[in-house]
């Protein structure tokens, strides 16, 4: 039998075809000693398939805590003992977060709520927060309010943002291990009408919930077959008071295994490290940018620190990776 890595070679780097689901479990159980092979590897598929540019992206939280769901994970959901509290930003503090995100040369400005899906009042803020965003700063504008129904899908596409978060989390066989307040399918129905309508579509997950190496190759088939533009890759940073506190972190070399599989399993996906990597890669993230990764998010997360946007702006220039610049109409 041939090796994954020669296979890869040919049929990922050559003709562009996505490791298949069995393919990535292969390359997820790859010896530590073949860990630098696949990495470079990926590192050539997203460069021959997505180009030099790496996608530098803001998020800021709306709303944080308090929201009603439980994803075992999530320190802002209102269900468990989290010290999260429940907050509101408002607009002029949105705005000047926009305009610092695109300070650092960033393309994208997420704003996040921690909600199930956006009622009145939260949509209200979004319409008018995007309104005056796109009035004073140049950026492109994504949202992630949670799941949506077709109607709230038609406003944000019609007010003008240009792409939409809602993460399957994990693979559809673990999924109720990790979230009991509502099903895969409810989120994979928002995704698909999220593409419908023409918003580009953010859908990732996290990585290191307890999810065993082929519910990790599941889950990289199920994104591949959803298709979305971008992949955020989370590791999880076990938080205090969620049911997930005492969970290990993931091994960095877990972690870059499974950033180049995921590479090979969508070749063409702008492929984000998200949170837990601090944690999780620590100084290694370069290695992880050299492996497959092409988007970061500068700055704070959520809910935990990230890192200083400088570091990895100075990361960028070090590895001499362009920043991909605004390219949209707005
Ligand atoms: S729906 Fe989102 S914000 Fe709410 S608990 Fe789940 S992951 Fe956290």
């Amino acid at each position: 039998m041939s090796d994954i890595l020669e296979i890869a070679r040919g049929q990922v780097l050559g003709d562009g075809i996505a490791l298949t689901e069995q393919q990535a479990l292969e390359a997820l159980a790859l010896r530590d000693e073949r860990v630098d092979d696949l990495l470079d590897l990926a590192h050539e598929v997203r460069a021959k398939w997505c180009g030099d540019d790496v996608e530098v992206e803001g998020i800021v939280s709306l709303k944080t805590g308090g929201c009603p769901e439980g994803c075992h994970f999530c320190s802002q959901s209102g269900v468990f003992d989290s010290p999260v509290r429940s907050a509101w930003l408002d607009i002029p503090s949105l705005v000047r977060a926009a305009r610092e995100t695109a300070a650092t040369g960033a393309s994208e400005f997420c704003i996040v709520a921690a909600v199930r899906g956006p009622d009145e009042r939260l949509m209200r803020q979004v319409r008018d927060g995007v309104a005056a965003i796109r009035a004073e700063v140049e950026i492109n504008v994504a949202c992630s309010l949670g799941m949506l129904t077709q109607a709230q899908v038609d406003e944000l596409a019609a007010i003008g943002v240009h792409r939409y978060n809602h993460n399957l989390e994990t693979a559809r066989s673990y999924f109720d291990r990790v979230v009991t307040t509502h099903t895969y399918e409810e989120r994979w129905d928002t995704c698909e009408m999220v593409r419908h309508a023409g918003m580009e579509l953010c859908c990732g997950g996290i990585l290191g919930l307890g999810e065993t190496l082929e519910q990790r190759a599941e889950f990289a088939a199920q994104l591949a077959e959803l298709d979305p533009d971008e992949v955020p890759l989370n590791f999880l940073n076990p938080r205090p008071g969620t049911p997930f506190e005492t969970r290990e972190p993931m091994s960095a070399i877990d972690a870059l295994r499974a950033v180049a599989a995921f590479r090979l399993a969508m070749p063409r996906t702008i492929l984000r490290f998200a949170g837990g990597r601090e944690i999780t890669l620590g100084d290694l993230a370069s290695r992880g940018v050299r492996g497959g990764v092409n988007a970061l998010i500068v700055g704070n997360y959520l809910t935990t620190l990230g890192r200083p946007a400088v570091e990895d702006l100075a990361m960028l220039a070090e590895l001499k990776m362009p920043i991909k610049e605004l390219g949209r109409t707005l």
